[in-house]
């Protein structure tokens, strides 16, 4: 709870039994003036006091009080949502600049690390002679941090499209039997980090490949490509990594288990947060900026689908995402905003 709003916790009961007095006041006041017009000669008060009935004088009494505590609280509530209002609007106007920022540094650094890394690339494929193999190894390293500096920058450029809701996917029809292709060439591109750490990789599929998704079919792969980048970073040298890929009769269903580090269970229902990073993944690998699995949940959703994972600390943890099949001729939604 914030300073402002313990305080305004306090104010509240003042105001409440401020406005009851107040009520309570000017109904005597109120009343008193009406006996006086009425044409009686003693007081309205005095008539209470000496004459009538105490409990009658009570039960008006409390009345007034009763009226005047309602108000109060009426009136507070009303300054307490307008300020939790206020305490929003800044929260968020604080938010979106942080968003902008992000945004405009990622624009401004996307296009040098493009050139960086194209760079580097053409070199590296020169394959040129005349480098010593400590050259050649510096060279491949720079390459490396390069295209970890794209991959970052991408990130954050999704990121700060989600945030503003701007980014777009183009959904088209996909056969999962070239989507089951390419997700085979994903696991192809990490054979020689999986070798360097010594981790298996199995991937076993039982589908119908004549099944049909909508999907874009790229942003599917940046999704594939994260979790089995995460698979590989938080299992330790000698582990197992293993795809299987599914259909029912109504989804298409990918999972990547791994026999890595896991996730401790109190940090469990966070780790689809943006920046979330867990305390063991910050020990295993201090790199990385935990919107990876923020970015998967969005672009799954996006396809009408559902991801989630279950994980045993110490012992491995279990990625799933499913997609919707195509029912029929289903009407296509070209670009769709998340
Ligand atoms: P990053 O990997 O850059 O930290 P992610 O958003 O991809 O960010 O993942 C968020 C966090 O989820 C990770 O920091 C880690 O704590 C946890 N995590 C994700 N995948 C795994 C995994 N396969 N095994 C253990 N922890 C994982």
């Amino acid at each position: 709870m914030s300073k402002q709003l313990f305080w305004l916790g306090f104010e509240k009961y003042f105001n409440y039994l401020g406005v009851g007095f107040l009520s309570l006041i000017s109904g005597l006041f109120f009343l008193e003036v009406l006996y006086l017009l009425s044409g009686e000669s003693s007081s309205f008060i005095s008539y209470w006091l000496y004459q009538g009935s105490l409990s009658h004088a009570a039960a008006v009494l409390s009345g007034f009080l009763l009226a005047g505590v309602i108000g109060g609280v009426w009136v507070n509530s009303k300054n307490t949502l307008e300020f939790l209002s206020q305490e929003t609007k800044s929260l968020q106007e604080m938010i979106q600049a942080k968003v902008d920022f992000i945004s405009f540094v990622s624009h401004e650094i996307r296009s040098p690390a493009t050139g960086i890394l194209f760079s580097l690339q053409a070199l590296l494929e020169e394959k040129p002679a005349n480098l010593s193999s400590q050259q050649l190894s510096l060279l491949t390293k720079a390459y490396d941090a390069s295209q970890d500096l794209n991959s970052l920058v991408s990130e954050f450029l999704d990121t700060s499209k989600i945030e503003s809701k701007k980014l777009e996917l183009v959904i088209k029809p996909v056969v999962l039997e070239t989507l089951v292709k390419h997700i085979r060439n994903i696991c192809s591109e990490y054979t020689p980090l999986l070798e360097d750490k010594k981790i298996s990789l199995d991937v076993d599929e039982t589908l119908d490949p004549t099944k049909v998704i909508n999907a874009d079919a790229q942003r599917l792969f940046q999704v594939v490509r994260n979790l089995l980048q995460n698979a590989t970073n938080y299992t330790s040298a000698g582990g197992k990594i293993k795809i299987t890929l599914v259909t029912s009769p109504t989804q298409f269903q990918f999972s990547i288990a791994d026999s890595g580090i896991g996730i401790p269970k109190e940090e469990q229902d966070k780790i689809f947060e943006k920046f979330y990073r867990a305390v063991n993944a910050k020990i295993t690998q201090s790199s990385g900026t935990g919107l990876g699995l923020y970015l998967c949940k969005k672009l799954v959703e996006g396809h009408r689908g559902k991801i989630w994972f279950v994980s045993e600390p110490d012992n491995g943890t279990t990625f799933f995402f499913a997609i919707p099949l195509r029912v029929g001729l289903e009407v296509e939604e070209l670009f769709r905003r998340i």
